[in-house]
């Protein structure tokens, strides 16, 4: 008998600090934490490491086309190389790549593309994944999908504790407003409003909606 791997969708808008939870939940039920955003900003990098503009649909296209992307997993983290490069955390969130990733991140040829690398994830041991249309797109048949949210103000507080330069408000405009795959609430989504409420009981809140719907 087949049994089908644990899938936790969690989306919502930036800073609203899904990442940490979507990595807590993870290691409380040993599966593999996936930031999907980061899939995102590695094309992005690589764009602009190529001298491309972001906004030359014709001459991104044409990158994407002759781009090779390598997912894997370390330690429980997924990983991904781009052109070859493997990339690291401080290449993702550069102001430059803020500031190019939700453009790049609205064509569809892209998402296409990295969809389907996300979805391999869903083949393996399980996955807590995080993004924008996890819930929504990449895995819409798993019933364990949830928004985190935050107020605008903390969430921009918190990116500048951070010390990043990111324009949060312009990002969430451009996600929520795209075409193809927009950040939205999936009906069947518990929303858990981070604002006042400690990353530790966040992580409970989830931990304890995932163990309700699987019956325990
Ligand atoms: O999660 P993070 O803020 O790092 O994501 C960076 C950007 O990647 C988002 O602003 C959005 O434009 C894009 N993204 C997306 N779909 C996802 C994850 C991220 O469009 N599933």
């Amino acid at each position: 008998m087949s049994v089908s791997p644990l899938i936790i969708a969690i989306d919502g808008p930036a800073a609203s600090g899904k990442s940490t939870v979507a990595k807590r939940v993870a290691a409380a039920l040993g599966i593999v934490f996936v930031n999907s955003g980061a899939m995102y900003r590695a094309f992005t990098w690589w764009v602009l490491q190529n001298g491309i503009d972001p906004h030359d649909l014709p001459a991104v296209l044409e990158l994407l086309a002759r781009t090779e992307f390598r997912c894997g997993e370390e330690d429980g983290v997924g990983t991904i190389a781009v052109g070859g490069v493997p990339m690291t955390r401080d290449e993702l969130a550069s102001t430059a790549v803020n500031a190019a990733v939700s453009p790049i991140a609205a064509i569809p040829e892209v998402r296409e593309r990295l969809v389907a690398e996300q979805r391999c994830y869903g083949s393996a041991r399980g996955v807590a994944m995080e993004g924008r249309d996890i819930g929504s797109v990449v895995f819409p048949e798993t019933p364990y999908k949830f928004y985190i949210d935050a107020s605008p103000e903390v969430r921009e507080a918190r990116r500048r504790a951070e010390g990043i330069d990111d324009s949060i408000a312009k990002r969430d405009r451009i996600d929520s407003s795209r075409k193809v795959s927009p950040l939205v609430v999936s009906g069947d989504a518990l929303v858990v409003d981070s604002s006042h409420l400690t990353a530790e009981e966040v992580v409970a809140a989830v931990l304890a909606a995932i163990r309700e719907r699987m019956g325990e």
